[in-house]
């Protein structure tokens, strides 16, 4: 089943930039496609137009495979973190499971299960603020991962933490995939992170930003 399919797509501004000219890409269930280039090109105009954010001005954009439960079978993951500071970490996870109706002790052990997975199990009570960058990333991992969506759209999301860490969530992640398949679409500047963590990348280039080459990536990177 295809997850995203992009046809002919343009994006122009109200402010006149074209940001996007004639992209087209499709997406399989499972799939970890990453879009790598210079800033300005247009990879996070991608993303919001694949969740729905921003219409194109030509072309179509259709998500066959998640358009039944649309609202939560897309979940979107930013290089800033999105907890809420005053709430803990099991509520910040918890949270799309209660906009969907779900008391605390219900899904007590699906939450506990999401956080173990990310290596947080022990900092369920703690609050954001007490968490290192990494951690929260991690956090909000576990949040856009609780409730299974088809469609897992990650913008820059390790670019503001150090390399070690780093380093770190891309080996978790890929794992993480391993275990899921979640179809992904991933957006970094990062080459050695798009080589390492996807199936297949697409270059692109600005001023108009379009995919100029499409790399599939058969082996697993070795890491040296
Ligand atoms: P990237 O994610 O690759 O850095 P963006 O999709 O953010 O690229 O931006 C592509 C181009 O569109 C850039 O020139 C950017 O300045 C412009 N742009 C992005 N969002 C808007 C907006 N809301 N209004 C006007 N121009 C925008
Ligand atoms: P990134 O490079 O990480 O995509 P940007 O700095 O390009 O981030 O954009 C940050 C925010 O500002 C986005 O929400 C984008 O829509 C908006 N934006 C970017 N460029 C413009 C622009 N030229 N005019 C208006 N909004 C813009």
């Amino acid at each position: 089943d295809q997850v995203v399919v992009i046809k002919h797509v343009s994006k122009q501004y109200k402010t006149g930039t074209l940001a996007l000219s004639d992209v087209s890409l499709s997406m399989q269930n499972g799939e970890f496609v990453t879009l790598l280039g210079p800033s300005g090109c247009g990879k996070s105009t991608i993303l919001r137009l694949v969740a729905g954010l921003e219409p194109p001005s030509a072309g179509t954009v259709n998500a066959p495979a998640v358009s039944q439960r649309k609202q939560h079978s897309t979940a979107f993951v930013f290089q800033e973190h999105t907890l809420m500071p005053w709430a803990s970490v099991f509520d910040n996870v918890w949270l799309p499971l209660r906009l969907q109706g779900y008391g605390k002790r219900e899904v007590q052990v699906k939450v506990m299960s999401a956080l173990r997975s990310v290596g947080l199990e022990e900092f369920a009570n703690a609050y954001p603020a007490q968490l290192s960058g990494g951690m929260k990333m991690r956090a909000s991992i576990a949040r856009a991962l609780i409730t299974d969506p088809e469609l897992l759209l990650m913008d820059e999301p390790f670019a503001a933490l150090d390399d070690m860490t780093r380093q770190k969530l891309n080996d978790d992640l890929l794992r993480w995939q391993q275990e899921r398949s979640v179809a992904t679409l991933f957006v970094t500047h990062n080459i050695a992170e798009a080589v390492f963590l996807s199936q297949r990348v697409l270059v692109m280039q600005a001023r108009p930003g379009k995919i100029i080459e499409e790399i599939k990536i058969d082996q697993p990177y070795p890491r040296t």
